[in-house]
């Protein structure tokens, strides 16, 4: 039997020490354990990786305490501006939305990219279109803000975003029991970001790819970096092309061109044998993991 497999990050970033609370390193342990729990589930009843990733990610969404959904990083303009990108290994087919406001859970809108439009991405008005026609739940602007977002808005207002911009974005890949690989990632990107500012989590190969002949992969980090370095096309070229073992491929794409790309990055990686990866160059990369019917696996720090 294939062992199934779901692997989840809650986002890489380099934080000084004390920067993040017990509290609120409680709290994203907690989401962490229950995305696992929503996405493994269905693994473990037999149902689609898709769905596995889907589930896990709208889990975080729905998380205040992740840059994603409910609590993303907010605009300049101080509204949250969602990506998501979802992606089946099986077929690769994939949907990916940019710059959408008001829709409670972007991943499921990005479902609906992959499902029901002829598209592969859409981006702002045109992906909200196909939110109301569809159905989805949607919030006013408030919903997405909190406290925390709200007190970095204040101070991040008018500068240039930095690299150490809070990276919490949420990622999700998954193996079903049919031996079929899909990712999802949702973020509201970088704090303080201008309007319009797209990252690597909805671009396909950037932060989100998946194909069953390689690999599943979902990265965090500072998105333009990632991006121009394609690291999630990457891992899937490295083990395609080069046969490297996937938890090499993925050390090698986060030290890809290190001078130039010099900044946060960290990924997330599954492959049709259910070997897992996780690599980040950061002090922090929120994590979880559950092979088979093995123990859950849920760390923040580099070094638990
Ligand atoms: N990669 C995301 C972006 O640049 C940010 C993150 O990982 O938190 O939009």
């Amino acid at each position: 039997m294939t062992p199934y497999a779901l692997v989840l990050h809650g986002g890489a970033v380099t934080l000084r020490p004390g920067e993040l609370s017990p509290e609120e390193a409680a709290f994203q342990r907690q989401g962490l354990r229950q995305a696992l729990q929503a996405g493994w589930e269905i693994l473990h009843q037999g149902g689609p990786a898709l769905d596995a990733v889907e589930a896990a990610v709208r889990t975080l969404e729905d998380n205040p305490h992740f840059n994603a959904g409910r609590g993303a990083s907010l605009t300049r303009q101080g509204e949250a501006e969602l990506d998501a990108a979802i992606m089946d290994g099986r077929t690769l087919q994939a949907g990916a939305v940019s710059g959408v406001r008001y829709v409670q859970n972007p991943i499921a809108l990005a479902r609906i990219v992959l499902e029901h439009s002829p598209h592969v991405f859409l981006t702002g008005d045109g992906a909200l279109e196909l939110a109301l026609e569809h159905g989805l739940p949607l919030a006013p602007p408030g919903y997405f803000q909190t406290a925390k977002t709200r007190q970095q808005w204040l101070e991040l207002a008018g500068q240039e975003p930095t690299p150490l911009s809070g990276h919490d974005t949420v990622g999700a890949v998954a193996l079903d029991q049919a031996g079929n690989l899909a990712v999802a990632t949702s973020t509201g990107g970088i704090e303080g970001q201008r309007k319009g500012r797209v990252g690597d989590s909805p671009v396909l190969g950037g932060g989100t790819y998946a194909s069953n002949e390689a690999c599943a992969v979902s990265c965090t980090g500072d998105g333009e970096l990632i991006m121009r370095g394609a690291l999630a096309h990457e891992v899937y070229a490295l083990v395609k092309y080069r046969n490297l073992p996937l938890a090499e491929a993925c050390q090698a794409a986060v030290h890809l061109r290190d001078d130039e790309l010099r900044g946060d990055k960290g990924l997330i990686a599954l492959d049709p044998h259910g070997n897992v990866a996780l690599a980040f160059n950061t002090n922090v990369m929120r994590r979880a993991y559950r092979v088979g019917e093995g123990e859950p696996y849920v760390a923040i720090f580099r070094d638990e």
